[in-house]
């Protein structure tokens, strides 16, 4: 594809860009590390280097109380300016341009002298805010614009402001947190006049050389937030006050429907964005669920906005902008929204990393290595995400690779996981794995088992048993009952599965295992059954853009009820940031939860359970059986006694912490420590 749009160039206030797509701004938690101002340089520098025109920084607050957490980036006197100018330095010599964001965290601030416009607490935050005094307003404002200077003084081309998700700026504006009945508070106009005061001291301080981007909350999704209309009339006012690019933010943090995860379909707020477009004159960009260039290019030739601002596709592939420009976009190692490794980290105050690129933000850690002068012959067994890794960054780096897989195609686990509802993004993961095995000429051997004689008959200097797990089976009286199915089974054979059904265990799978047997494909487009699913207004007239009286959840095809021995609350593995939607979605369909039991035995009628001393039968057509696995490693031992160079990586290595980042990222530093 030709992506024409994409690559149309565009003059947008003093800038030129050469393309269309923005690198948004993303927390990192690089800012918490020994070397920030140089991991960041690295991070942004290979993003510079793969072909982005304009990157946006993490937020950095202009002053103590707007710091979203204690250590967090702050710009505040002139002794920062020369940190800030490696970053600015490094990229431009990349021939790119960067913009500070500069966030004030308002009440979302995890610290005890956070203020906002009002003393109304977060539902997502311990610390009460304190309400801003009119003094602390005005010296906000003024700080506000001595961080945008000193940040032109570090040679960032411009700012963004961030004023959606609920952070200060949005504070002011949203009738939700700011109760205030002073000049600040109020009518559209007086909530508006702080970011408003703040953009035009900005802009006549800095001039009109300086690029100021405005991130606005177009669609809050949480109650009294404003509408479209309001939003519309803001939009016109930051263009009069003197705005270049209007950016788009979609819903709160602290709101209840999901806004970034793989369940929202791509592009599922673009028709926000439109909506702002049309009420203004200047650039507006579209974010959220845009993770292709395909979808980027169709939404500005749409005329749904001129701009496309993507955070975690950078994460995931630095290269994004130039593949897409060299045609090669089925080589993007796209982002399939999992947050498993990127905001799940930062939520567990881990640095960032991405689940399909695990050198996100650990460029310095993981430095790329020249091909290897030494190649070596490499069998790898096992054609899961582990296997699979390992074999492509082996073979970049000029070994020899061989990749054994006993199935008819590549994927293991990854194969089960793209069948959940919601969960289809797990395709693109495959895809590129595929052509990236054909384009570093991988041999792949499919349903090709391989034992220790014949790998040893061939040749290979050293062998990776990639070979990963089979679900661990049940040593319950009645687990082999016809009616007893493993999750394999279940996912491979649905019609196997009766109309009422018992999942044993609830971690990822058996979550995963309730969404899939409760789910009912509707026919409408993906875009219309999220937004009826979670009461979105989509013509975002009602106050939040949400709807007065949301149509009753669909309930489940089946009768599901999710068992766990344990008496702890359910979905406690699940992601920190999107456990929460599963839990939602499951409850919203009658999907029931039952724990601190414990199995006696299985039967034609169902499961036998005691519960606190009480003997029950949980009665069932199936039980379908997401008790945890087992290595699948039939094969280590002969391999043990016949090649001193053997390996282990993914399930097969440490069953119990299984999971795809880890298979990934395993693999991946295995290949980085051959020779
Ligand atoms: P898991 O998270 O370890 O859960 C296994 C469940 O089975 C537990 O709830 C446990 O609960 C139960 N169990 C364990 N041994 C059992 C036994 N002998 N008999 C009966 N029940 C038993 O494993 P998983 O669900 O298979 O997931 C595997 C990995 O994939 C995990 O690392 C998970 O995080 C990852 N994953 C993640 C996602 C995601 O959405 N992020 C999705 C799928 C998988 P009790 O002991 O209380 O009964
Ligand atoms: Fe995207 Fe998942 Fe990587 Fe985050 S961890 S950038 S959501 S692929």
């Amino acid at each position: 594809m030709m992506f024409k749009q994409l690559f149309t160039p565009i003059k947008i206030g003093s800038l030129t860009l050469p393309n269309r797509i923005i690198m948004g701004s993303m927390h990192t938690g690089l800012d918490h590390t020994d070397d920030p101002f140089g991991r960041l340089a690295e991070f942004y520098k290979e993003r510079a280097q793969g072909g982005v025109s304009l990157i946006v920084t993490g937020g950095v607050s202009p002053n103590e109380e707007g710091l979203i957490a204690p250590g967090a980036m702050m710009l505040t006197e002139a002794k920062q300016v020369a940190s800030y100018k490696l970053i600015t330095d490094t990229v431009q010599q990349q021939g790119s341009h960067i913009i500070m964001q500069i966030l004030h965290a308002g009440r979302y601030a995890k610290h005890d002298h956070l203020v906002a416009p009002s003393a109304i607490r977060s539902p997502i935050n311990r610390f009460e805010p304190s309400a801003m005094t009119e003094a602390q307003i005005l010296q906000t404002i003024d700080d506000f614009v001595n961080c945008a200077d000193l940040a032109q003084q570090a040679g960032f081309n411009g700012i963004e402001l961030l004023g959606s998700e609920g952070y200060l700026l949005n504070e002011f504006t949203a009738p939700r947190t700011n109760h205030r009945s002073d000049q600040w508070g109020g009518c559209l106009e007086n909530r508006a006049r702080f970011p408003l005061s703040i953009v035009r001291s900005i802009r006549e301080k800095l001039g009109t050389g300086f690029f100021i981007q405005y991130r606005m909350s177009v669609l809050e999704l949480v109650e009294d937030g404003w509408n479209i209309e309001e939003a519309q009339s803001f939009a016109q006012a930051l263009e009069t006050a003197g705005v270049d690019l209007i950016n788009t933010g979609i819903g709160w943090h602290e709101a209840s429907i999901p806004t970034i995860a793989m369940t929202v379909p791509r592009g599922a707020f673009s028709w926000a964005t439109a909506k702002i477009k049309q009420a203004v004159n200047i650039p507006v960009a579209a974010a959220n669920r845009i993770n292709t260039a395909e979808l980027a290019e169709e939404i500005i030739k749409r005329g749904d906005a001129d701009m496309v601002y993507l955070s975690r596709p950078f994460l995931a592939d630095p290269d994004f902008v130039l593949k897409a420009k060299q045609q090669r976009s089925q080589e993007i190692n796209t982002c399939i929204a999992c947050n498993q490794s990127c905001l799940d980290h930062l939520f567990n105050n881990k640095t960032v990393s991405c689940l399909v690129n695990p050198r996100a933000c650990h460029e310095t850690i993981y430095r790329l290595k020249p091909k290897t002068t030494r190649p070596q012959k490499i069998a790898v067994i096992g054609a899961g995400a582990a296997g699979l890794s390992f074999s492509i960054e082996a073979a970049k780096q000029g070994h020899n690779i061989t990749l054994f897989e006993a199935a008819a195609s590549i994927g293991g686990q990854l194969l089960l996981a793209r069948k959940v509802p919601g969960k289809d993004e797990f395709d693109e993961l495959l895809r590129y794995f595929q052509v990236m095995l054909d384009k570093h000429a991988v041999n792949l051997q499919l349903n090709s088992r391989v034992d220790a004689q014949q790998l040893k008959a061939a040749g290979f200097d050293a062998v990776v048993l990639a070979s990963g797990i089979k679900p661990r089976k049940l040593t319950l009286p009645g687990s082999d009952q016809a009616n007893v199915l493993s999750y394999e089974q279940a996912f491979n054979s649905p019609e196997k599965v009766g109309q009422r059904v018992v999942i044993i265990g609830a971690g990822g799978i058996g979550y995963d295992m309730a969404e899939f047997l409760s789910h009912h494909a509707l026919n409408t487009d993906p875009v219309s059954e999220f937004n009826n699913n979670w009461g979105i207004d989509a013509d975002g007239k009602q106050p939040g853009a949400l709807l007065k009286n949301p149509a009753k959840p669909t309930k489940s095809i089946r009768d599901i009820t999710l068992v766990q021995r344990k008496a702890d609350k359910f979905g406690r593995t699940l992601g920190k940031t999107t456990g929460w939607i599963h839990q939602v979605e499951l409850q919203k369909r009658g999907v029931k939860t039952l724990g601190d039991l414990s199995y006696n035995k299985i039967d034609a009628a169902g499961l036998h359970i005691t519960q606190r001393g009480e003997a029950k039968l949980l009665p069932a057509d199936t039980i379908v059986v997401c008790a945890g696995q087992e290595a699948r490693d039939d094969l280590a031992d002969s391999l043990v006694s016949t090649f001193k160079a053997l390996y282990r990586i993914g399930g097969v290595n440490e069953v119990r912490e299984l999971d795809a980042a880890k298979a990934i990222s395993d693999a991946q530093q295995l290949a980085y420590q051959l020779n």
